[in-house]
């Protein structure tokens, strides 16, 4: 495989390796779909960069004893101090899937989906521990997501004392399934948080609203839809549908939603670029902040509670600094970690209750300065943070 593409070194260079074979000095990748390098799909890094990288834990690594080999969900290698060279970017012209310009038809979404493969599992990571905490809550079956030959069962759990009377908090997590800590965050802090709030709080939390996506490490569902673009009750996204139908009830009556989420490097090397392709558009390049930051909704904007979020976060790992125009990701920092979206007008998931108080937190995993376990502590301090925010407003 060439990595001099362009003779631009580039420091981060995120891959999904499916296979790690181990030679003397060196392993052999082979590789998942990378943008345009996908048929070109072995990769060999130096024994050393590897085992460094497993070591720092940026690879997610489990033993598949039936290929005899590790399998990776997602690696990133670093590659900074290393003479390798490729380039990162990547045009809608170079996105392996349809013809640059022209919208993607059934043909280029059926090529898409086949391309999607299963790389970690619903039923073995998530479900298991939404199972162990039925004993301390109310396990509620939201909808079934059935993609060609896959069935999904999508969970949220309730506060076992349900009262009236108090305030309901909703924590979202895997709307876009590719971001891990969302995940594991959610389940983390029903594990180890949630208990403090009974009695003063009632808790909803949908762990992994996007199963299918979880499963193959991707942003979009199984129709290349964005279900967080996707939030309407008629919409045609079946994870953002079931999600609005369970929570309709509710309308008027959650204090706070907190939807938890992650910026990751492959947005730009691989969800962005996909985007444009699907969509007959060009890819404008953009820059991935390295650190925390969260979206605060502009037509209801929260500065306080946002920063009470910040502050907590902060203790555990570094808030995102703007770029050298002073955005995040293309929006203007409007406090110290917070950039704003309308999110009713883009149909996101923080849209849908109504409630006063909301944000999407961004945790970015591929910094060499975060570990998974760090991304899910800072989901977990976030959600702590808001909820003990708005206690304080009632
Ligand atoms: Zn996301």
């Amino acid at each position: 495989m060439n990595l001099a593409l362009d003779n631009q070194p580039v420091k981060h260079l995120q891959v999904n390796v499916l296979k790690a074979e181990a030679y003397d000095d060196r392993y052999e990748l082979t590789l998942g779909d990378w943008g345009p390098r996908q048929a070109e799909n072995s990769l060999e890094v130096p024994r050393a960069v590897y085992e460094q990288a497993k070591t720092e834990r940026r690879l997610s690594a489990s033993n598949n004893p039936k290929d005899g080999f590790d399998t990776h969900a997602r690696a990133s290698l670093i590659w900074s101090t290393f003479s390798l060279t490729a380039s990162p970017m990547m045009t809608a012209a170079t996105y392996p899937i349809g013809l640059p310009g022209t919208p993607w038809g059934e043909a280029e979404l059926d090529t898409w989906r086949q391309h999607r493969i299963r790389l970690r599992n619903y039923a073995e990571d998530v479900v298991p521990r939404i199972d162990a905490l039925s004993a301390q809550f109310d396990v509620v079956t939201y909808g079934e997501l059935n993609y060609s030959d896959d069935s999904y069962r999508l969970f949220a759990l309730r506060s076992r004392d349900w009262n009236p009377t108090l305030p309901v908090a909703l924590v979202t997590g895997g709307v876009h399934g590719y971001e891990t800590s969302g995940v594991t965050g959610a389940l983390a802090f029903l594990e180890t948080q949630a208990a403090k709030y009974a009695g003063r709080v009632n808790l909803i939390v949908a762990p992994c609203v996007s199963p299918w996506g979880y499963e193959r490490v991707n942003r979009w569902n199984y129709d290349a839809l964005d279900p967080n673009r996707n939030f309407r009750a008629d919409g045609p996204a079946p994870e953002s549908a079931a999600l609005i139908q369970l929570l309709s009830p509710l309308h008027g009556q959650v204090l706070m939603h907190i939807d938890l989420h992650e910026t990751t490097d492959s947005d730009e090397s691989e969800f962005r670029p996909a985007l444009a392709a699907r969509d007959g558009k060009d890819y404008e390049p953009g820059e991935i902040p390295d650190g925390f930051y969260l979206v605060d909704d502009s037509d209801n904007p929260q500065p306080e509670f946002q920063q009470a979020i910040v502050t907590a976060v902060e203790a555990v790992t570094h808030i995102a600094p703007p770029d050298a125009h002073g955005n995040i990701i293309g929006s203007p920092l409007v406090a110290h970690g917070v950039i704003e979206y309308p999110v009713a007008k883009y149909a996101m998931c923080t849209g849908i209750t109504g409630a006063p108080y909301t944000t999407t937190t961004e945790v970015y995993p591929d910094s060499p300065r975060a570990s998974p376990k760090e991304c899910s502590d800072a989901q977990v301090a976030a959600v702590c943070a808001a909820i003990d925010y708005v206690l304080t407003q009632i």
